[in-house]
């Protein structure tokens, strides 16, 4: 099948399909996607999303236009700047928008690979072939990260790379390897200060401790300097107000989609809100260029469904918060569905009410620093049960599906802990034991059983709650 049918149907307009042609052509040869492929893409994203909505279409559009990119940034940019995620919210946009490139390519050909084409597990096995075996521990989205660059699909000589050493471990690790296979690309890391004490983040919140906010401030305004004097990348305050601007209105904007999410039955299914979770974080050109149009169409599609009392659930089905959906499988998140949960929002991209409380910083590495921290997940574990607790009261949740992901610890957390204190407060949760990004072993009958009996659980225990 012509690739061009399947461009169209995520939003490319005929004219930009005659222009772009060389550049998409050789992004799908780097990804080694033919027409079999093609017509694979066009049957999944019938299947697993819901293509009827405009937003998504759009939003489908965003993540071809970054794969693309990605493919040919190396020949269209001077200078070329990969960050593994999450980078802070304005940077990766401040250095786009000063002219040169910057992404973090793994998220990109996870959602392409994975959720479009089904054809991402052999990715997986060549990372665990060239120093990542199973025994090590490694997430999927680091093993994309490698298995990218040894495939060929990105360019393994970025000009530098900004490794996000703040927030996971495993990021710093997997830069280790790559420059071993790949050596002499400059790195700057960016670290945080972890320690918390256990009170910290529920005592204090929205404030964030003044020793936190300085370490991490300090390193962004060290990235900013590296940037500047090893790089010549130069970022002004307009850059970073710029950026500001167009991920604010992308991921507020967004919120409005989690208002639509209060509705019984919920509008948007599993896959297509990861699809714009993870646009929300993507500060780059074509999210800050399309995302706010794609994000308001989604609210429209969404709120169109509500008013008709329609949706992508059973009315009635139990409502929870999901640690995230699966990020290379959408056969998973659909059986979550069809399991009989109703997957209302993933805690981290709900922005609560006290995040906006006024920050007493004035420069953009402390308000940054600040912000980053008061998402709770990003300070600590302690942070993150806060934030659960929250989300479950706003969201009038039944209950939790928490993907206690063995390889990651800033998601997985500390699950028994976490489990303890959601039931002490009384919100049952249902921890499950995969990898969100390679779904390779994921036993998914199984997985199903379980949820469908969290399920039922939750349903019984909504109906004793309404008879008293
Ligand atoms: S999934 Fe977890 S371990 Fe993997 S990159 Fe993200 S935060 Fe790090």
């Amino acid at each position: 099948m012509d690739y061009k049918e399947l461009f169209k149907l995520c939003s490319y307009s005929e004219d930009l399909l005659i222009k772009d042609a060389p550049r998409i052509e050789k992004a799908l040869e780097k990804a080694k996607l033919g027409p079999a492929d093609i017509e694979i893409g066009m049957e999944r994203l019938d299947k697993y999303f819901w293509m009827e909505s405009a937003g998504v279409r759009k939003c489908w559009g965003i993540w071809l236009k970054q794969f693309v990119d990605i493919a040919n940034c190396r020949d269209e940019h001077e200078k070329v700047v990969y960050y593994s995620f999450p980078l802070e919210a304005k940077m990766g946009g401040a250095i786009n928008l000063a002219g040169h490139y910057a992404h973090s390519p793994e998220f990109v050909l996870l959602f392409l690979l994975g959720l479009m084409f089904g054809k991402v597990g052999p990715y997986f096995d060549l990372a665990e072939q060239n120093g990542m075996p199973p025994t090590s521990g490694m997430c999927g989205v680091n093993k994309m990260r490698l298995s990218s660059m040894i495939s060929g699909i990105v360019d393994p000589y970025p000009d530098v790379v900004l490794v996000s050493s703040f927030f996971c471990d495993n990021e710093a690790k997997t830069d280790e390897l790559i420059d071993y296979h790949f050596p002499g690309v400059p790195r700057i890391f960016v670290d945080n200060s972890l320690d918390a004490n256990w009170d910290e983040y529920p005592n204090m919140y929205p404030e964030i401790g003044e020793r936190r906010v300085s370490y991490l401030s300090s390193n962004f305004k060290h990235t900013i300097e590296r940037l500047r004097e090893d790089h010549g990348i130069i970022l002004t305050d307009k850059h970073f107000k710029d950026a500001g601007r167009s991920m604010g209105s992308v991921f507020f904007d967004f919120q409005e989609v989690l208002e639509c999410m209060k509705a019984d039955p919920i509008p948007v299914p599993n896959n297509d809100m990861l699809l714009f979770y993870m646009l929300t974080t993507m500060s780059e050109r074509r999210t800050m260029e399309e995302g706010p149009e794609a994000v308001k169409l989604l609210a429209q599609d969404a709120r169109r469904r509500v008013e008709k009392g329609e949706g992508a659930t059973k009315k009635g089905a139990a409502r929870v918060a999901q640690a995230m959906p699966w990020y290379s499988d959408p056969e998973i998140n659909q059986m979550v569905e069809e399991a009989g949960l109703a997957p209302v929002v993933s805690p981290f991209y709900w922005v609560h009410p006290k995040d906006l409380t006024k920050s007493k910083y004035s420069t953009y590495e402390d308000k940054a620093a600040e912000t980053f921290m008061r998402m709770g997940l990003t300070h600590s574990t302690p942070g993150l049960i806060f934030r659960l607790k929250e989300c479950v009261k706003f969201f009038e949740l039944d209950g939790i599906l928490w993907n206690a992901m063995y390889t990651c610890r800033p998601v997985g957390g500390h699950p028994i802990i976490i489990k303890k204190h959601m039931e002490e407060a009384g919100v049952p949760l249902l921890i499950v034991e995969t990898d969100q990004m390679d779904s390779r072993d994921t036993p998914t009958e199984a997985l199903r059983t379980r949820i469908e009996t969290f399920a039922e659980m939750l349903k019984i225990r909504r109906m004793e709650k309404v008879s008293g």
